[in-house]
């Protein structure tokens, strides 16, 4: 059995020796793909239910390569995570949706563009600085500005994460709580991040229809939220029946393919002229 464990553990390598490479190759076509003109910002609208107007879009990174075709977020965001190039993509991401943030601002409409920031982002101490002078730049009001955190990067660090937190909303930029639920966070934390939004993860909607368990879970959750003061949107809405029972649990926002995929920003346009305030 030990010349079998001997034989297990080369051909184990030898898949290890393969991935490592392809994962090397696909971090080299990422630092290309960050140089060259590969990645876009995509937006999801979020609809308000108490007013029904579209009243923020979310910014989700996307990668489009020459030979690759579209490369899924879930493939290159861990890999620029494992690798460090989540600080300039992460940039990347922030300029973009900042520019385009104001670029709607100028045009009239009142739409906040949320970003999603990783762990490392808030860890360098550089994310305060980079935000001031994104708004400063692009002339945009830090209200139309909100940033994701998920409670697995809060969590990292909690007093840095505080802190830094702290100092964006003095500023007045928003900050959202993302994936809710999914992560380790205890409560007891919850209320000492200084937060605006909480944002349901997608997976207790998924079984919404048929499962009594689960809209009692999506209840509690929102109860938290509105008892600590914050806003709630449900994330992954497809189905025009969940829409109208988070509408009844009092959910204050909904975002999903059922309002919108996400789209380019040109894309998006005809749905904000008939949905957006301006
Ligand atoms: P997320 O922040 O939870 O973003 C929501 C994801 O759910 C997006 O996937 C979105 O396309 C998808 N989605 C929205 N509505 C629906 C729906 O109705 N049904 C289903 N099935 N899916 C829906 P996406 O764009 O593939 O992004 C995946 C994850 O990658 C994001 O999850 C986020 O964690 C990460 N990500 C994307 N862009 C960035 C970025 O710029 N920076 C960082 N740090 N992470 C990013
Ligand atoms: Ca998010
Ligand atoms: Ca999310
Ligand atoms: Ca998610």
């Amino acid at each position: 059995s030990k010349a079998l464990g001997g034989h297990q553990v080369h051909v184990y390598n030898d898949a290890m020796r393969q991935s490592n490479l392809e994962q090397l190759h696909l971090e080299q076509e990422l630092r290309l793909a960050l140089e060259g003109q590969q990645l876009a910002v995509h937006f999801q609208p979020k609809l308000d239910l108490a007013t029904q107007r579209i009243s923020g879009v979310e910014a989700l990174a996307r990668w489009h390569h020459p030979d690759m075709g579209w490369i899924p977020p879930s493939a290159f965001i861990p890999l620029a995570e494992r690798t460090g190039l989540i600080h300039q993509l992460g940039s990347w991401v922030l300029e973009a949706a900042c520019a385009q943030a104001a670029h709607w601002f100028e045009q009239g409409y009142s739409i906040q563009v949320a970003v999603n920031i990783a762990a490392q982002q808030i860890e360098s101490g550089q994310l305060v600085h980079e935000v001031d002078q994104l708004l400063n730049q692009h002339g945009l009001p830090a209200q139309l500005l909100q940033l994701e955190l998920t409670e697995s990067t809060l969590m990292e660090d909690v007093e840095a994460s505080v802190s830094e937190m702290q100092r964006l909303r003095q500023r007045g930029v928003s900050l959202a709580i993302d994936d809710f639920g999914t992560g380790y966070s205890s409560l007891s934390y919850l209320q000492r991040f200084p937060l605006d939004l909480l944002k349901i993860d997608r997976s207790f909607l998924q079984t919404q229809q048929t499962s009594h368990q689960q809209g009692t879970l999506t209840q509690a959750i929102i109860a938290l939220g509105h008892g600590l003061g914050l806003k709630v949107v449900a994330e992954g809405v497809e189905y025009a029946d969940q829409l109208e029972a988070l509408r009844g649990l009092g959910c204050d926002y909904v975002q999903g393919y059922l309002i919108s995929r996400p789209l380019a920003a040109e894309q998006l346009q005809p749905l904000l002229v008939e949905k957006a305030d301006r």
